[in-house]
C-alpha cells in the first residue's frame, strides 16, 4: 500500500514539476521505497540523456547546436547576460560588448529573412529581426544603421505613415539573408547605456525569448557565481510584504565555496522563505552579470529551482515578485527569493515543493543548501545549519485594512475614490491600507494614499478620483498625478478623473493647461541655412508629457527624429529641399492636447 501510494505520488511529482530525466534520481531521494526499484532505470535514463546535456544545468528543452554564428566578428564578450536582473524586467538577451564604440558589422547568425524592423525613441532605438527556417527569430538592437535598401524601406514607411516611431512587419521574401551577411552596423541607439549589440533569439511562434547561450553561442567562462549575502523571511502564514520580518546575513568565500561570515546554527520556526544575493562574472570581461540557475535544497531534497532558460515578454514584470522588491526600493539591494509568490506566473521556476516555502515545525536539525550556477555550469554553493523549533510560528496576523486576494477582482470604494485591481495583477494577497492626506498646492483633490509603493503590480490598475475643487472649464485638462513620479494622464468621466496607474502610492488631481516648450537650436525666422546638415530643436513639457510632434517644410510633412540620449529633435536635410526660400513649421502637442507651434522662414 505504501509502495503504491508512493509510486503514484512520485509520478505525479515528476509530471507536475516537469522534471527532466536528468533530475529523476535527485527526486527519488524523497521517495525511499521506490528508490531501490527505480534506481537502475533512472541510471539508464540518465546515461542516455547525458549527450543532450553537456553542461549540468537546469534546462527543460534542447536547442539546435552548431547552426548559429556569433553576430559580431569580435571575440564574444558580454556586458549583460540573459535573464539578468534589471529594474522591472529580466534582461531579454545578451549584450555583446563592442570595445566602447559603434560601427562594427553585424552579421545574420543564420539564413532567413528580415521579418520586422523597429524604430523607437527609447528601447532598442533601431532594431532588426530575422526569422530563420528552424523556428527561431534573431533580434539585433541599438544598431546605428541598416543596409541602404532596408534604410530606404523604413524611410518610405515613415513618410507614408507620417511617423517617426515605427514597428514594421516585413513580408517574407522581401529581404532574404544568408548566414554571415552584414545586415546592420552596431551602435548605441535608444535606451542604451553605452555602445553594444543587444542580441536575442526568440521562439518564432510564441515570441518567448530564449537564452542564446543554450544554442552554443557560449562565452568563455570558468568563474563561478559570487554569493554576497543571504536573506531569511519569517512568513508565518502571512502574505509576503514589506512588513515580513527578514534578516540579511553576510557571506564569505571564494571559488565556489561560500559560508556565513558569522558561522552559526540558525534557530527557525514556522513557514520560512530564503533568498540570496549573487552575481556572476565570465572570463572575458569585468562586468558583473546574472546567474543562470538557483536551486534550494532541504536535507538534500530540491524544494525550489529557478533558471533563466526562456520567458514570455508579458511576464517580465514578475521580476518584482521574484526579487525582494521592498528591499530593492529602499536600499537597491537585489535579493533573489527562493520562494515563489502564488500569483507569479513567469516560467522561470522548473520545480518547487510548497512554492519553496519551508515549514520548520519539528525539533530536528536541518541543512539548507543553495546551489547557484552560471550558464557555463560553474557552480557555487552555501550550506546553512538550521535548528527547527516547534514553539512558535504560523500564526497569521489579521488584516488591518481590506483584504485583497491576488486571484480575485478587488475594489476599494468610498465617496471620493474608486480603485479596481484585476485578478492576476497582484502576486500575493494584500492587506490593503487607504488614507487621505491634505490637499497640495495646485491640487484639485485631496491626496489619496493608495496603499504604498512596495507592493509589486503586474499590470496597471484603475483609479477614479472625484475632484474636491470644481474643475470648471478645465475638466478636459485634468490628470491624475503620482506625488512622487508625476502625471499618469487621465480623463474626466462621470464626475471622476480616471487613469491607469502602475504602482500604488499617493495620487491626486491636477490640471495641465500649459503647452509644451519648443526651443529652436539653429533656426530663427529668416535664417540662412545653405550648408546646415540639420535643423535641431529641444522640446519639453511640464506635466502630461509630449504626445506628438509634426515637422513640415512648405506645408509638407518631413521626418523628424528624436534622439533618446541628447533629447534633440532634428530634421536632416536630404537633397530634397531646393535652394531658395522655405518655411519650417513644428507643432508639438502634450497628452492633454495643449499645442505649441513654431514657424520660421529660412533660406537654403
Ligand atoms: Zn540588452
Amino acid at each position: 500500500m505504501l509502495y503504491r501510494t508512493e509510486e503514484k505520488n512520485f509520478f505525479r511529482h515528476i509530471f507536475q514539476q516537469n522534471i527532466t530525466p536528468f533530475q529523476i534520481t535527485k527526486n527519488l531521494r524523497s521517495f525511499p521505497v521506490l528508490r531501490s526499484r527505480y534506481f537502475l532505470i533512472a541510471i539508464i535514463v540518465i546515461i542516455s540523456s547525458v549527450n543532450l546535456k553537456a553542461q549540468d544545468i537546469i534546462q527543460s528543452k534542447t536547442y539546435p547546436q552548431n547552426y548559429y554564428r556569433y553576430p559580431l566578428d569580435l571575440p564574444p564578450s558580454t556586458a549583460g547576460s540573459f535573464g539578468e536582473l534589471r529594474p522591472s524586467h529580466f534582461h531579454s538577451g545578451l549584450d555583446f560588448k563592442t570595445n566602447q564604440r559603434i560601427g562594427y558589422p553585424v552579421h545574420a547568425i543564420f539564413d532567413g529573412y528580415i521579418s520586422r524592423l523597429r524604430i523607437q525613441f527609447g528601447g532598442f532605438g533601431k532594431a532588426l529581426y530575422i526569422t530563420h527556417p528552424n523556428g527561431y527569430t534573431s533580434v539585433y538592437g541599438h544598431i546605428s544603421a541598416f543596409t541602404p535598401q532596408v534604410a530606404k524601406y523604413i524611410r518610405d514607411y515613415q513618410y507614408k505613415n507620417q511617423v517617426f516611431e515605427a514597428d514594421i512587419p516585413v513580408p517574407r521574401g522581401l529581404f532574404q539573408v544568408c548566414k554571415d551577411d552584414v545586415v546592420a552596423i552596431s551602435g548605441n541607439e535608444g535606451a542604451s547605456a553605452g555602445p553594444h549589440l543587444h542580441f536575442e533569439i526568440r521562439d518564432t511562434l510564441t515570441e518567448e525569448t530564449i537564452n542564446p547561450q543554450l544554442f552554443g553561442l557560449t562565452i568563455p567562462d570558468n568563474i563561478p557565481p559570487a554569493i554576497t549575502s543571504i536573506g531569511i523571511y519569517h512568513l508565518n502564514g502571512n502574505p509576503f510584504s514589506e512588513k515580513t520580518p527578514r534578516e540579511f546575513l553576510s557571506v564569505t568565500g571564494a571559488a565556489g565555496k561560500y559560508r556565513l561570515a558569522n558561522p552559526q546554527v540558525l534557530n527557525l520556526s514556522g513557514n520560512t522563505g530564503f533568498a540570496i544575493g549573487v552575481t556572476d562574472m565570465n572570463s572575458s570581461s569585468m562586468n558583473r552579470n546574472g546567474i543562470y540557475s538557483l536551486e534550494l535544497k532541504l536535507d538534500g531534497i530540491t524544494v525550489y529551482t529557478f533558471s533563466v532558460e526562456r520567458f514570455a515578454f508579458d511576464q517580465t514584470h514578475a521580476i518584482n515578485a521574484y526579487i525582494d522588491y521592498p528591499a530593492f526600493l529602499s536600499t537597491r539591494r537585489w535579493m533573489q527569493k527562493c520562494f515563489i509568490l502564488p500569483g507569479n506566473r513567469i516560467s522561470l521556476f522548473p520545480q518547487s515543493i510548497n512554492r519553496g516555502i519551508i515549514p520548520f515545525n519539528d525539533d530536528a536539525e536541518h541543512e539548507v543548501e543553495y546551489i547557484v550556477k552560471d550558464v557555463a555550469g560553474n557552480t557555487s554553493s552555501l550550506i546553512l545549519k538550521v535548528k527547527s523549533n516547534t514553539t512558535a510560528g504560523n500564526v497569521p496576523a489579521p488584516p488591518t485594512g481590506q483584504l485583497f486576494k491576488y486571484d480575485k477582482k478587488n475594489e476599494f470604494v468610498n465617496d471620493k475614490i474608486k480603485v479596481t485591481v484585476m485578478p492576476g495583477n497582484l502576486y500575493d494577497d494584500l492587506d490593503f491600507i487607504y488614507s487621505t492626506q491634505p490637499m497640495k498646492a495646485g491640487g484639485y483633490s485631496a491626496v489619496h494614499r493608495i496603499h504604498n509603493k512596495f507592493t509589486p503590480l503586474h499590470d496597471g490598475y484603475e483609479i477614479w478620483i472625484k475632484p474636491d475643487v470644481s474643475l470648471g472649464r478645465y475638466a478636459d485638462k485634468a490628470v491624475i498625478v503620482n506625488a512622487a513620479t508625476g502625471s499618469i494622464g487621465g480623463n474626466y468621466e462621470g464626475g471622476y478623473v480616471k487613469a491607469t496607474a502602475r504602482t500604488f502610492g499617493d495620487y491626486y488631481i491636477k490640471i495641465d493647461s500649459v503647452p509644451p516648450v519648443i526651443k529652436p537650436l539653429n533656426i530663427t525666422n529668416g535664417s540662412n541655412l545653405p550648408a546646415a546638415r540639420a535643423v535641431n530643436f529641444r522640446m519639453s513639457d511640464n506635466m502630461s508629457g509630449i504626445k506628438s510632434f509634426r515637422g513640415k517644410i512648405d506645408g509638407k510633412w518631413v521626418l523628424m527624429e528624436w534622439a533618446y540620449k541628447t533629447k534633440i529633435l532634428s530634421y536632416t536635410f536630404n537633397n530634397d529641399i531646393a535652394p531658395g526660400k522655405h518655411t519650417f513649421e513644428l507643432v508639438v502637442s502634450d497628452s492633454k492636447n495643449n499645442v505649441t507651434t513654431f514657424t520660421a522662414d529660412f533660406n537654403r
